[in-house]
């Protein structure tokens, strides 16, 4: 089996989605049977068994704090996934309806150990340009940490799709050309081109391609293959039908080896210091 590192893993107990998110999203994969214990709450040793079976050796762990969409999954679920399973890296998140100080709850996520940050405008009804935030960018970028921006559409109502206007994310790569920064879903539904334009005009930019139907990719990123080493390998797990599966569909599209090795796992080991590879 392949090995995957799944740079879009979400995290939380099952009663902290939102009922929309469960029914929309969690419960339309099989993962979410297998991964909560009968409290709701997250079974940390069956997360990992479920993913070690889908060939995952790592991921990245995202918190989400969307008050009115998704639900609020706080940090600390990633920071006990990661304390016990050091290979997945907790990333923060923050939003500036709940934390009307950004930088002093960066630095107390930073405390707890995230490695990263991902910031959900469409989810938390902010722009990602939104200068509120500037400040938290800029630690980011002072201490190497990669920001990811949920970039493309979402089904959950209250979502607010002028968050995933493709300018507003231009602006963050203009202004801070040294962040390493992270496309989730790439542009998804309208705005693929933009997104792989952006790729080659930014040498900071990247695209995780969780939640995009795999066979689709090189339909939406024609130069793909040419820009592997700025594309990586996600899922939007639990709630996606298979990660293995999903990996062996991309590796279908007829990749070289060595841009195979850069989605799976070289692209995140050069972004994450904490992850060898
Ligand atoms: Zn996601």
């Amino acid at each position: 089996m392949r090995k995957i590192f799944d740079f879009h893993i979400h995290v939380g107990h099952y009663y902290e989605w939102s009922l929309k998110a469960r029914q929309l999203w969690l419960e339309t994969g099989p993962f979410w049977r297998d991964i909560y214990n009968e409290a709701g709450e997250l079974d940390i040793d069956a997360l990992h068994k479920v993913l070690v079976g889908e060939g995952v050796v790592g991921g990245v762990l995202l918190p989400e704090y969307a008050l009115h969409t998704a639900g609020v999954l706080p940090v600390e679920r990633a920071i006990a996934v990661s304390q016990r399973y050091p290979q997945y890296i907790p990333f923060g998140a923050l939003n500036p309806e709940i934390h009307k100080d950004p930088v002093a709850e960066f630095e107390r996520q930073l405390e707890l150990g995230v490695k990263g940050l991902k910031i959900h405008g469409v989810h938390c009804q902010h722009p990602v340009n939104d200068k509120r935030l500037y400040p938290v960018y800029e630690i980011c970028r002072d201490r190497n940490l990669p920001l990811m921006l949920h970039a493309g559409t979402s089904v959950f109502p209250g979502t607010r799709l002028r968050h995933a206007d493709p300018y507003d994310f231009d602006d963050v790569a203009v202004d801070f050309p040294e962040l390493s920064l992270i496309l989730c879903h790439g542009g998804r539904g309208w705005w693929y081109q933009l997104a792989e334009f952006m790729v080659q005009r930014h040498e900071n930019v990247y695209i995780d391609v969780s939640g995009l139907p795999p066979q689709n990719l090189l339909n939406y990123y024609p130069k793909m293959a040419k820009l592997s080493t700025r594309f990586i390998f996600g899922t939007d797990f639990p709630g996606v039908p298979g990660v293995a599966a999903n990996a062996e569909k991309i590796v279908g599209l007829g990749f070289s080896e060595s841009a195979l090795e850069n989605i799976f796992t070289a692209n995140a080991a050069r972004l994450l210091p904490d992850f060898s590879g």
